[in-house]
């Protein structure tokens, strides 16, 4: 690829809105340019990165025995009606009509599809397991677009699925494709660690996410200095309940309840006067010796958790402000187990909850569900705080001392069970011709993300310094012949020797400065220069530098070959 007919729209400049190193560094580098809010064109040198990680992610699918099919984008409501989730996803599922006036939604994700796809085909656990990945855009609607790449409205996940006919089964898929991302996520050369993203109420650790370590991370970890144990904090886990205040005067009075509606983690943090690495994920309220209420957070954003409980069929809204009062205070909440009716599905957010979740939204069976009143329809007797851990708190797998660092979440494995296949109905027949559901497990990595990520990890003042399994180019050859017509020729000579090797390489054949080249080829981070001078032509030899540390060695021109063979 040359320089001279390639199109790289660098910048000197740090774009306005970019506020993290690799959203900067990704619009100089002319790597992306912004459509409109969280939507980007991907650009030459952009794409070349974006598909170098993906093809590393489909070798390792397809090494673990994935396999690849690529789902529509448009996906129609009654699929998500069937999961419920046509109604709870919230907000980030945009949705629109076609001409004859039919629902239809971009999809964030393809559970339903996927289910749907395959329920209609496999009929016997003889043609389990099975697991189908795809490679694809997805829309979120996110409710605040930002970081460039990092955090798009339009971005580019692998999502996978897999089905099982058992428990075994099932777990054994879950760790083929957990071994696969270590795979995948080390082949890209970042420094990464899986942690628990998930309580241990809500399914042992058979939700792991996949942190890349970077301060810019909006992510909180815990990990044990002296084992592997790591876990994200927006997580939690049961604690042991303690005893609310006796005195109920602390409860904040229904004033206080900040504006019903959107709500940042950091309105909230504000509104409660803590910081957000205080927020308290869910308190759950015991009366009479059973948990009634309870409050959850959710998602990123709280706007999106609208609770419903939909036990005994009655249908209870949730209103937002039940989600920020005081929380310190024991506040006035309205919750229910989801399992207590267990054939009764609940939802937080867009999630079906598992039968041990804590659902804000009453079912008590009274009437008074909505603004359930403190005194009036329940007392606060015991409350427990069901966040993780505290900085102070020893590592509960080893006792060792915890540290908390940032991560950006580049992948999630998550074990489903049986949520989507019950739903959709989605059997086959077993060895005794009895029908079962299938087992699920979904299983997503941000490939764009990823790009972005990679340069959290690896940047200096000069640009990028990618690791060279997924850098736009792995070498540079930067000719500085200028009017010196034997430079000119040379540098061809060696570009084309370049090729013949299978070296991915760009040659800098333009007509520009030697220090203009010099200052791009250092932003867009080529992992190696490779750099043609008059001086070095006559004494025979080329200048290799290593972008990442500097370091510069002289190869012979004639024996140049073999330093790529
Ligand atoms: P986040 O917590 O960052 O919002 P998520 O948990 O909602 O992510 P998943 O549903 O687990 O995301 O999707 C799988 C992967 O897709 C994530 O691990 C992440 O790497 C990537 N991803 C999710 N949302 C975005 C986004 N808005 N922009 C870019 N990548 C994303
Ligand atoms: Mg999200
Ligand atoms: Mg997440
Ligand atoms: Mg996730």
């Amino acid at each position: 690829m040359r320089l001279s007919r390639y199109y790289i729209p660098t910048l000197k400049e740090d774009p306005a809105d970019a506020e993290v190193v690799s959203h900067k560094l990704l619009m100089r580098a002319g790597m992306i340019r912004k459509l409109t809010s969280g939507i980007y064109n991907y650009l030459p040198l952009g794409l070349r990165s974006i598909n170098k990680v993906g093809q590393i992610v489909r070798e390792e699918m397809n090494r673990a025995g994935a396999l690849e099919v690529l789902l529509p984008m448009v996906q129609p409501a009654d699929l998500w009606r069937e999961t419920g989730r046509w109604e709870y996803y919230g907000k980030e599922l945009l949705r629109f009509k076609d001409r004859h006036d039919r629902d239809y939604c971009l999809g964030p994700t393809h559970e339903e599809v996927i289910t749907d796809l395959v329920r209609g085909e496999i009929k016997s656990y003889k043609q389990l397991p099975v697991n189908l990945y795809q490679i694809q855009t997805k829309f979120r609607d996110e409710i605040r677009p930002r970081f460039g790449l990092m955090r798009g409205r339009e971005f580019i996940m692998k999502d996978a699925y897999s089905f099982d006919k058992d428990e075994a089964g099932a777990e054994k898929s879950y760790f083929d494709m957990f071994n696969a991302y270590k795979a995948a996520f080390s082949r890209i050369g970042l420094r990464f660690k899986p942690v628990q993203a998930d309580s241990g109420a809500i399914g042992g650790d058979f939700s792991h996410e996949f942190m890349v370590l970077a301060e810019t991370g909006e992510d909180t970890i815990a990990s044990c200095l002296s084992c592997d144990f790591g876990a994200n904090l927006e997580k939690a886990k049961v604690a042991a309940p303690t005893t609310a205040p006796a005195d109920e005067s602390t409860v904040p009075a229904l004033e206080e309840v900040a504006t019903p509606g959107t709500h940042t983690v950091e309105e909230v943090c504000n509104f409660l006067g803590i910081s957000a690495d205080k927020l308290v994920k869910t308190l759950l309220f015991v009366v009479d010796g059973k948990p009634v209420a309870g409050l959850v957070r959710g998602d990123r954003e709280l706007n999106d958790v609208k609770l419903r409980n939909l036990a005994g069929g009655n249908e209870i809204e949730l209103a937002d402000e039940a989600l920020v009062r005081k929380l310190t205070n024991a506040p006035v909440g309205f919750a229910g187990p989801a399992g207590l009716d267990p054939s009764v599905p609940v939802y937080a957010d867009h999630e079906l909850l598992a039968g041990t979740d804590w659902v804000a939204g009453a079912n008590k069976g009274d009437t008074h569900v909505l603004h359930l009143a403190l005194g009036r329809d329940c007392k606060v007797e015991q409350y427990a705080d069901l966040r993780v851990i505290e900085p102070t708190d020893p590592c509960p797998e080893c006792g060792g001392a915890i540290e908390f660092t940032k991560g950006i979440e580049v992948g999630h494995v998550f074990k489903l069970g049986l949520k989507y296949s019950q739903k959709m109905e989605a059997t086959f027949l077993d060895e005794n011709g009895k029908s079962q559901f299938m087992i699920m497990g979904c299983y997503g990595i941000g490939v764009s993300r990823i790009v972005a990520s990679a340069i959290e990890q690896n940047f200096d003042e000069n640009g990028c310094c990618f690791p060279p399994s997924i850098a736009p180019f792995e070498v540079c050859l930067i000719s500085l012949g200028g009017k010196d017509q034997d430079v000119a020729d040379k540098a061809e000579e060696l570009y084309a020797e370049l090729l013949k090797l299978g070296v991915d390489a760009a040659f800098d054949d333009r007509a520009e400065r030697p220090g203009v080249k010099f200052a791009e080829a250092d932003l867009i981070g080529y992992p190696m220069q490779l750099v043609l001078g008059g001086k070095g032509l006559k004494s025979g030899i080329i200048e290799a530098k290593d972008r990442k540390t500097g370091e510069k060695i002289e190869l012979p021109l004639d024996t140049f070959a073999e330093s790529f063979a």
